[in-house]
Parts: C-alpha cells; structure tokens; sequence
C-alpha cells in the first residue's frame, strides 16, 4: 500500500511508471534496502535514454549539426555513463578521475569533453594523450596545456570558455572563463603557428550561464556565433559553440500547486503563523520591520517551458541585426550546437528510498520520524527539496488516522530534517517501513554526500527496466558496473 504525504499545500511530483511499480512490488524494494542498506538510490536507465532521445529530435528538427554531453556532475553512477555512450551522446567531465572512469567505459575523443574548474597537469595530460578536447578558463590554463602538449608531443583540442555577456545593457557576470570582449584578442595574438600557444588547436567556444534564462543563453549564443565567424576569417578551425548547461526541467504536475505553495508560504512568513515547514523556515523569505524580504531559496521546481522546449526558445529567438533566428545563424555559418545538461538528463531517471527507524513526538508536540539515512543524501543548493514524498506501508490503511510528521536525519544536527515541509500521512510509520523521495538523481543524491559519523554512502543500483515480473536481480550495483 503506497501513498503521497500530502502536505497542507501540496507539491505532486511528476512520476513514471516504473516507480509506480516498485511501490507496488514491497517485497522487491525491501529485498533491495535489506541487501544494500538504506537509502538505496535507484536509477531507471530507459528514462535516461528517453530523455536524451527528446534533445535529439529538437536538433534534429532544426537540420542542426549537434552534440549532447551528459554534465557527469549531477549524478556520479557509472550507469549512466555507460547509458549515456549507448544513447549516442557524450559525456562532460569535471575531475581527473571522472574522465579516466568515462574512458574506461567506452568514452573516446568524440564524446567526452573536460570542462573542469581546476585543472591539474595529470587531468590535462589524460584529455591530451587521448585526444578529448580540453575547455580552456584562463591563461595559466594555456600554459600548462601548451607546456603538457610540449612534453608529450601532441597537440591539445581545446575550446576557450568565455563569459560577461552584455544582455539588456548589463554584463553577466561569471567568475569562470575569459572575458567575452579579450578573447580574439588574446587568440589571435598568443595561440596557433610560430605564437606562444602553438601546441593549442582551437575547435570551440564554450559558455555556461548561471541563470535559467532563455533570453540570456539567445543573446550569449549570438555573440559566440560572431566570436566564431571572426576567428574562422583569422584562419582557426573553429566548429562548435558549446552552450553549456542549465536547462529546465519540470518536477511537479500542477502550476496551480506551485503558485498556491509559494503564495502561502509568503502569507505565512509575514503573518508569522508559519505553520508549513519546520520550525517556520522561510525557506529564503523572512520578515524584516514588517516586511517580506528575500525570495524562495530554492530550484524553481514547476516549469511549463522545459527540455526541449527550452531549447526550442533559445533557438527560435530572432536576431534584429540579421533578422535570422539563432539556430538559422547557426546553419548559415555551418556551426555545431553542443549542450551539457546534467539536471535536465536526469529527470524521471531516479528515486531514493529509506527506511523507517523510529517515531518520536519531540517537545512541541510534533511527530518526528526518524530514517536510516542522513541529509546529505538528499541535498542541492536548495533551502529545500520541494517534491511530496511517498509512503510505502506494509499494510492497509483505516480511516482518521491522519497524522503530521516531519522526516529526520541520521546527522547529529538540529537541521538534519530531510524535507522544511511538515508531512501528512494516513497514519504513523511503523518501523522498517519505507520513504521514497522521487526524482532525485539530479544533484539530490551525490552532490553533497558525505561520510560524517562514518556513515557509509549510499548504494546505487541500476535498473534497466524490463517487460517481466519485476525482481530483485534486475537491480545492479553501479560498483559493478564495467564496460561489458
Ligand atoms: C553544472 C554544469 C553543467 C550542467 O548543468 P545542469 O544545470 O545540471 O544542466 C554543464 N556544464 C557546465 C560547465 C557546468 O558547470
């Protein structure tokens, strides 16, 4: 018996059937949690796949060149990795070890690209020996890979990540990346033949823009293509614009949910009856000499524009100067488009589920119900994850049992509260009963994991879905994963 906790005000999570029939097969789930520990965090790899399909085909819709790079990050299951090669798109890698596991899983020159944030000379000779290009941030960057190229005799691919686009007369601000009004400049004048940088051969123009912004990305994008169109005149082989990440994506089934949630918890904070989240939590809006301060410190969970169309936004903006859109400037200078969604890849693709410790009523009289598992095990940037949670019960449910509770965490923290939102539910959890928290494999899972207390970290199982009876061996530990 498996139900949503529904909150005062409710967030439904958008769900797949295959989560749907996990809920219903218990014995399955807890066959799971009891052989792996809990939480277990299960990735469904046809949702993956799907998702990737569903880029393609906007590409593909346009005549685009393109490619996709799954952003690693989000989500550090081998898995999916090796999905993501099966799928025919490629993989952004971030850290030395992200790049060596990918390569060992089928990763080559065509679909692996490193963009870390700091690299190190082994990261830099691994891209270089196997010829996956390189996303250059900064000058000593330049060095290194010019000085690393030297030595082993091979040049690097390399792609110059540039920001602080001006859009609607304001500068974008990032601290990654050359500056969007240097890098002719400084490419013309250091890189290529008889120059400082002539071990660096220059294929692309990378950007990844913080913001949700559509607009922006448009803007940004037309000034690459311009970027682009003068360094191929100054004779460099420049193909691709690489546009990063940050696509939307869209976690819960109602709009009307969204803005009733958001506007009840303002009225809350300002009345200061704040009887939605733990100890009154604005989750990023506060009262201040009587005024509502702040704004909802978390992911913008509803979205009516996503995926695809989002990109379709970004490439059917209309350029005045030309009065082309971006992705017919695209085809006329004959540019390939890459992305690197990690979030917006991942959606529907996972779910996390922990098992039931303890019910406590702590001193406010509020029920407590303890998890094995801990808050870094489901943590983002985000004061909160906003999505109801499901109940699986190992038995019916009588009537006029409701009762509210808050969900707990292992950590020895007062803010160890796995979700802000007080939680109602037909009845109280009975000990090893489970909680699944959907949807978590963008950045829920790993992102934040740690091992305080020595907690070990938690499990992640594959699943690659399947037409039979569902069964405890169709779920795969991702340590096992290889490239067979
Ligand atoms: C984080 C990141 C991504 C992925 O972003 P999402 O929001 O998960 O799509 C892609 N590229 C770069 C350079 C990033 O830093």
């Amino acid at each position: 018996m498996y139900y949503k906790g529904k909150p005062k005000y409710e967030l439904t999570p958008k769900t797949s059937d295959w989560m749907h029939e996990l809920f219903n097969n218990l014995a399955v789930v807890r066959g799971l949690v009891e052989r792996y520990g809990s939480p277990i965090n299960i990735h469904h790899l046809p949702s993956f796949n799907q998702n990737s399909e569903s880029y393609k085909q906007v590409f593909e819709s346009y005549g685009l060149k393109y490619r996709i790079f799954y952003a690693r990050k989000a989500n550090k299951s081998k898995g999916l990795v090796k999905q993501a090669f099966a799928s025919g798109i490629g993989v952004d890698t971030a850290s030395f070890k992200e790049l060596e596991q990918c390569l060992a899983l089928g990763g080559n020159s065509e679909n692996l690209v490193l963009t870390a944030a700091i690299k190190t000379e082994l990261q830099i000779e691994l891209a270089i020996t196997s010829g996956v290009p390189i996303i250059l941030d900064n000058e000593d960057e330049c060095v290194l890979t010019q000085s690393v190229a030297i030595r082993i005799g091979k040049k690097a691919i390399v792609g110059f990540r540039i920001s602080g686009f001006e859009v609607e007369e304001e500068k974008l601000y990032s601290r990654f990346g050359f500056d969007v009004e240097d890098v002719i400049d400084f490419v013309s004048s250091y890189v290529g033949e008889h120059k400082t940088f002539d071990m660096l051969e220059v294929m692309g123009i990378h950007f990844h823009l913080d913001s949700y912004s559509t607009h922006q990305r448009s803007v940004s994008l037309i000034a690459s293509i311009h970027i682009v169109s003068t360094l191929k005149e100054k004779g460099y082989p420049v193909s691709f614009i690489d546009i990063g990440g940050g696509i939307l994506m869209n976690y819960l089934e109602e709009e009307k949910e969204w803005i009733v949630f958001n506007d009840n918890l303002k009225k809350a904070v300002v009345k200061q009856d704040n009887d939605i989240t733990f100890n009154d939590n604005g989750l990023g809006f506060r009262l201040e000499e009587g005024k509502l301060r702040g704004k909802l410190n978390t992911y913008p969970y509803y979205n009516k524009i996503n995926k695809g169309s989002f990109i379709r936004e970004v490439l059917d903006f209309m350029d005045n100067d030309s009065g082309l859109t971006v992705a017919s400037l695209l085809s006329k200078n004959k540019i390939e488009l890459r992305i690197e969604p990690g979030r917006s890849l991942l959606d529907q693709v996972g779910m996390t589920v922990a098992k039931v410790i303890h019910r406590k009523k702590d001193a406010k009289g509020q029920w407590l119900v303890g998890l094995e598992m801990n808050m870094s095990q489901m943590m983002s940037s985000s004061a909160d994850f906003l999505l109801d949670p499901f109940m699986l019960y190992n038995s019916e449910v009588e009537e006029n049992e409701e009762v509210d509770v808050f969900f707990t965490g292992a950590y020895c923290l007062e803010r160890d509260v796995l979700l802000k939102r007080k939680i109602t539910l037909p009845r109280l959890p009975d000990i090893g009963e489970y909680v699944a928290f959907v949807n978590t494999a963008g950045y829920m899972m790993h992102f934040f994991e740690t091992e305080a207390h020595l907690f070990e970290l938690s499990t992640n199982l594959i699943f690659t879905g399947s037409n039979e009876k569902l069964s405890f061996f169709q779920f795969i530990d991702d340590k096992k994963i290889t490239l067979e």
